[in-house]
């Protein structure tokens, strides 16, 4: 038995960390009576579920998105559950999708009696290579989920082909890309479907949980709006198997105030990644650390700004971080051809190389809006030191 004690602190609390990977209190705190106000005025309705305030969130993601509806429910893992359930995903239907993502994108897949079919990523954008998914769609894939890790979109040109050309439909997995842009399109306007996450370390992050599914198509968004609720309709009556899964009024509230503050706090996680991409070019650091690039024609929203760390010194440096108290997190350790509930698929170790190598060497720094200029400065001066002697000399004009 493990007998360490558990940490008691929660994944979204407020550090006390020089830098903290997170600070979800920072933004909530500079809209507290807004927020305050948007709450008390559900509490006074008493409509707490499919209330006005879910209409109105929902008709404003649909036009933050660039798409006719917006359905919301539950979590982003139950919005991605919902998509596949409204294209009719079953047993015996296969979905390609990463390797290298969140367990949600494949818990979906599975929970349906589907089979998920790993493809791999591009080594530059740790995002799905469609040469990959080219090679493992089949007679019986149903869908594909590009997902937009990190905040940026997947190569919606060459995957859009390949879904044309095979009749497939594209499920995007936009739960880290909310406000990401492909050739001027929004994430989730780009496939058949969009799946977005209002857990609170998402760039729109809830007071708890919450999703929302996102489309065009006016028949796909009435049948998630019976699934979502049962599958009845009209009450009581049920021609499919639904399940419960809603967005709660008081969420919709909160996340509507959120919204109209979003893209202020995607310029400031913009600012950041750009003064990141300076710095760290002008510290000429060596080959150990290879920094995010964003591909002409993509617009990132950096909800994470990873990093690769090469020669197997990723634990090292997360250590070095930690000694400073500077916030890293491993966003993922392990891909999921690899885990354990995934083994009966029967994937070999080898079989996904660049999957594999990216979990061995990602490492994600602090990129929230409201990071200091001072704390940014502090996560600099440790790449700088960690990396080399000769560039730390370079770093003196840093804020202290
Ligand atoms: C967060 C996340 C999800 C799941 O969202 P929840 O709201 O936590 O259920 C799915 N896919 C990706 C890529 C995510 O990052």
């Amino acid at each position: 038995m493990d007998t360490r004690p558990k940490s008691t602190v929660p994944e979204t609390a407020a550090a006390s960390s020089a830098v903290p990977m997170l600070d979800v209190n920072r933004q909530n705190q500079q809209l507290r009576d807004q927020i305050g106000a948007a709450i008390d005025e559900v509490c006074q309705s008493g409509a707490f579920v499919h209330g006005p305030a879910c209409q109105e969130f929902e008709a404003a993601m649909a036009a933050y998105c660039g798409t006719k509806h917006a359905v919301g429910c539950a979590s982003g893992s139950d919005a991605l559950l919902l998509a596949l359930m409204a294209l009719g995903v079953g047993p015996g239907d296969e979905v390609v999708l990463p390797s290298f993502t969140f367990f949600a994108t494949a818990g979906a897949v599975w929970r349906l009696g589907a089979k998920p079919v790993f493809a791999d990523i591009l080594p530059d954008t740790f995002n799905l290579d469609p040469a990959e998914v080219e090679r493992k769609i089949s007679g019986s894939t149903k869908a594909i989920i590009p997902v937009h890790l990190f905040g940026q979109c997947c190569d919606m040109n060459r995957l859009g082909e390949l879904a044309q050309a095979n009749g497939i439909p594209l499920i995007e997995d936009a739960a880290q890309a909310i406000g990401a842009e492909f050739e001027g399109k929004r994430a989730g306007s780009l496939g058949k479907l969009g799946c977005f996450s209002f857990y609170p370390t998402k760039n729109l992050g809830g007071f708890g949980d919450g999703g929302i599914i996102t489309t065009d198509d006016e028949e796909v968004a009435d049948s998630l709006r019976v699934l979502r609720d049962h599958g009845q309709q009209p009450r009581y009556h049920h021609a499919l198997v639904g399940i419960n899964s809603r967005l709660d009024s008081l969420q919709a509230a909160v996340l509507s105030v959120k919204l109209s503050k979003l893209e202020e706090w995607t310029a400031g996680r913009q600012r950041h990644a750009a003064k990141y991409a300076t710095e760290f070019a002008d510290l000429k650091l060596a080959a150990q650390l290879v920094t995010p690039t964003v591909p002409v024609g993509y617009r990132s929203v950096w909800n994470q700004y990873t990093v690769r760390v090469r020669d197997g010194r990723r634990g090292e440096f997360q250590r070095y971080l930690a000694g400073r108290q500077i916030g890293s997190a491993v966003y993922y350790p392990i891909p999921l051809h690899m885990q354990k509930c995934f083994a009966e698929l029967g994937a070999k170790r080898g079989s996904l190389p660049v999957s594999e190598q990216a979990a061995e060497e990602v490492l994600s720094l602090p990129i929230y809006a409201e990071m200091t200029v001072a704390e940014q400065d502090c996560v600099i001066r440790a790449v700088a030191e960690f990396f080399g002697a000769e560039a730390a000399r370079d770093t003196k004009q840093l804020a202290a």
